[in-house]
């Protein structure tokens, strides 16, 4: 099973791709912390990613595609994996093809699209701010104003077109209402997923195995 969990910047993407994760058992594959920590390295390809990320710009795609590439060859991902924030431009969505043709004839399950409103997307990076403030960690380097404002222009502009090509390609698209509260949008997603073909009872046996049923996030609970 291959996921694609899609939506707008702060809509919840990493929140609810690692709830599945964790229910699917299967890795969650982030772009953003793939960049974030290739920056905290201090490696070549992490500094220039950088001063794209903290203006809010998307990183080149050469850098992100050999990040990606790397990262889903990895023997934990023979099963499956979930992608949060990736591929966000129509050049990255068919480099993800190529690359999964390659590694055994695979192809993307399908997309679950988290569809939130513009005032609840800038009110939640408000909210993260304030939270990382009161916890004492500094906020993220592309939450503030203008960083984020330029995050979704490039959403607008980017991103969005690659919904269109799954589309024209055949690839299934579940959009998920993304605007209420985190435990309705979880229930939405497993229901997504299921429709993708998803099974949760075989991943519940796994979980039970590892003793973990219940989401860490004591409002989620998925299975
Ligand atoms: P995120 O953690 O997903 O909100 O991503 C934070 C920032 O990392 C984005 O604003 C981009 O600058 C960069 N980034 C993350 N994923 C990608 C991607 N697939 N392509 C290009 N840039 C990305």
């Amino acid at each position: 099973m291959i996921f694609v969990m899609f939506g707008a910047p702060a809509s919840g993407k990493g929140t609810h791709s690692g709830k599945l994760s964790e229910a699917l058992s299967i890795p969650c594959i982030s772009t953003g912390d793939l960049l974030r920590a290739e920056e905290k390295k201090g490696s070549p390809l992490g500094k220039i990613a950088g001063s794209y990320m903290k203006e809010g710009i998307l990183a080149p795609d050469w850098i992100v595609l050999s990040l990606v590439c790397a990262r889903i060859a990895e023997q934990d991902c023979a099963a499956g994996f979930i992608l949060d924030g990736f591929p966000r431009t129509v050049e990255q969505k068919e480099a993800l093809d190529k690359m999964l043709t390659v590694m055994g004839d695979k192809k993307v399950t399908g997309v679950i699209q988290l569809d939130v409103s513009r005032e609840e997307l800038i009110s939640r990076y408000q909210q993260r701010v304030n939270e990382d403030i009161a916890a004492g960690k500094t906020p993220r380097q592309d939450d503030n104003q203008q960083a984020f404002e330029r995050r979704l222009e490039q959403y607008a502009q980017w991103t969005a077109p690659v919904l269109d090509a799954y589309r024209a390609h055949g690839v299934e698209i579940h959009p998920v209402n993304g605007n209420g509260q985190k435990h309705e949008t979880a229930a939405s997603v497993k229901k997504a997923a299921e429709k993708l073909g998803a099974d949760f009872t075989t991943a519940m046996g796994r979980l039970r195995g590892q003793g973990s049923l219940v989401s860490k996030d004591p409002g989620i609970h998925l299975l």
